[in-house]
C-alpha cells in the first residue's frame, strides 16, 4: 500500500522531489491522490476514542491532518533536509504560526532590515500589540545582531537574498550570532527554494516558505510551510490545529506536484536570469544591475558558496537620461508586451515591478532612499520564456 522508502536516505534531491512522501491508497494509483475530505471515519467507538486521545495515529479532521497535505509536507521536508514540516494556508500564516507557537508576550525578535512588506507589517503592527518587539539590523551587520540581542530574544528572522536589491546574508554567521544569544534562526527561503539553498544545513533552525512562489511555481495557489526539527515544528502544528490557518488539500496537491519540477524550473529560470543580468549590465541606459550571480555583485563569492546559482530574481537601475528616474523606469514597464506587470514572483511567466511605487510604496521616500530603493529601480522575476524575447521586450522601453 505505501511506497517503499528504504533507499530514500541515499537519494538525490531530484529523486526526492518526484518520489518522497508518496503514500498509495488501496487503488495503487501512480500519481498522488487528492483527498478532498474534511473529516475521517472510524471503525468503532473505541477507535474514535483512540484517535482523539492520540493513542492511535491517523487522520481525524482536516484542520489537523489530511493525507494529501501530509504527502506535501513529507516531500518538502525531504527537499529541505528537515526532520519535519508543517504546511500552512499561506506564507504569512507560516510566519504567524511560528511566532504564535514559539513566543510569549514580552519576548523579542531580531530581523534583517530588508524583509517582505507584509512580514514587516506583522512584526510592527500586529505582534507589537501583543508585547512582542522587533529590532531591525542591516544585512551585513553581524556585530549589530550581537549588540541587539536581549535575554528575551527568541527568534532571529532573515530573508536572503533580500527583496528587491538581492543582498545576500551569510546564513552561517547569522546562525552563530543567534545561537550565541540563545535564539533560533528562522530563514524565509522563498527566493531560493531548497533547489538552490538549504538553510538548515548552514545552521538555521527553521525554514519558512511561501509555497505560493517557486514551490507551486506556476502562480496557481496560495500556501506556506515551516520546516525544521520535530521539537519546534510540533509546537507550530499544535497552534495550527487549534487556530486553523491550515493548508487546503487541493492547494497541497498542486504544490506537491509543483515540487516535482522545482529543481529543473529553478535551474532554467536562474540560467535565464543570468543571461538577462549580463545583457542588462551591457546596456548604456542601465546604471546598475543587482544580481548575486554576477561577479560585480558585492556578495558574489558568498552567494556562490551558499546558493547553487544566482537565483531567478534581479533588479536594475534605469538611467534617468534627460527626464526623471521614475518616468524612465515606468517607460520601460509600459513598453513591455510580454512581461507581466505585477508584484508577484516565482512564476514561470516573467514579471516586472517598480518597487518604489508598488511593493515599497508605503515606505517614506527618505527611508526608501536610505535602503537604496530608488525611483529608477525595476525588479524582474525571470520565468521560462526565451531570454531573447525577454530582452527584446525590455530593449523597446530602454530605447524609447
Ligand atoms: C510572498 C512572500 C511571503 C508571503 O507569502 P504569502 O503566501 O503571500 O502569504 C513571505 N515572504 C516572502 C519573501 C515572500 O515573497
Amino acid at each position: 500500500m505505501s511506497t517503499d522508502f528504504s533507499d530514500a536516505p541515499a537519494w538525490s534531491i531530484d529523486t526526492l522531489a518526484v518520489r518522497a512522501g508518496q503514500v498509495r491508497s488501496q487503488f495503487n494509483e501512480h500519481s498522488e491522490a487528492l483527498y478532498l475530505t474534511s473529516s475521517f471515519v472510524f471503525d468503532s467507538a473505541a477507535q474514535a476514542a483512540a484517535r482523539f486521545s492520540g493513542a492511535e495515529e491517523g487522520n481525524v479532521y482536516a484542520r489537523f491532518t489530511n493525507p494529501t497535505v501530509t504527502m506535501m509536507q513529507e516531500r518538502l521536508a525531504a527537499l529541505e533536509g528537515a526532520e519535519s514540516c508543517v504546511a500552512t494556508a499561506t506564507g504569512m500564516a507560516a510566519i504567524l504560526s511560528t511566532v504564535m507557537a514559539l513566543m510569549n508576550a514580552g519576548e523579542h525578535i531580531i530581523s534583517s532590515r530588508s524583509i517582505f512588506g507584509a512580514t514587516q507589517q506583522m512584526f510592527g503592527n500586529i505582534f507589537s500589540r501583543f508585547g512582542v518587539e522587533t529590532t531591525y539590523v542591516d544585512a551585513g551587520d553581524i556585530a549589530g545582531v550581537r549588540a541587539a540581542m536581549r535575554p528575551t530574544t527568541r527568534l532571529v528572522f532573515i530573508e536572503t537574498p533580500s527583496n528587491p536589491l538581492t543582498e545576500v546574508l551569510d546564513i552561517v554567521a547569522w546562525a552563530e550570532a543567534a545561537h550565541a544569544g540563545g535564539a533560533l534562526l528562522v530563514v524565509d527561503n522563498c527566493f531560493c527554494s531548497p533547489a538552490l539553498q538549504r538553510p538548515l544545513e548552514l545552521g538555521a533552525d527553521l525554514v519558512i516558505h511561501s509555497a505560493t512562489k517557486y514551490l507551486d511555481g506556476q502562480g496557481r495557489v496560495l500556501g506556506g510551510a515551516v520546516c525544521g526539527p520535530k521539537v519546534h515544528v510540533d509546537e507550530v502544528f499544535k497552534f495550527l490545529r487549534t487556530a486553523g490557518p491550515t493548508l487546503s488539500p487541493f492547494n497541497a496537491w498542486i504544490i506537491l506536484k509543483g515540487l516535482e519540477t522545482l529543481s529543473i524550473r529553478m535551474q532554467a529560470q536562474s540560467a535565464n536570469a543570468l543571461t538577462l543580468a549580463q545583457w542588462l549590465e551591457a546596456q548604456p541606459q542601465v546604471a546598475r544591475v543587482y544580481y548575486p550571480g554576477l561577479p560585480s555583485h558585492p556578495q558574489h563569492a558568498l552567494a556562490m558558496r551558499q546558493q547553487a546559482s544566482g537565483g531567478a530574481i534581479l533588479s536594475f537601475e534605469v538611467r534617468p537620461g534627460q527626464g526623471d528616474a521614475r518616468e524612465a523606469a515606468w517607460r520601460v514597464v509600459d513598453h513591455c508586451h510580454l512581461l507581466s506587470i505585477t508584484a508577484n514572483l516565482g512564476d514561470t511567466k516573467t514579471t516586472i515591478t517598480h518597487p518604489a511605487t508598488t511593493t515599497h510604496g508605503r515606505i517614506s521616500p527618505e527611508a526608501r532612499q536610505a535602503s537604496g530603493i530608488g525611483e529608477g529601480l525595476l525588479r524582474i522575476a525571470v520565468g521560462l520564456e526565451s531570454p531573447v524575447d525577454i530582452q527584446a521586450d525590455l530593449a523597446r522601453g530602454l530605447a524609447a
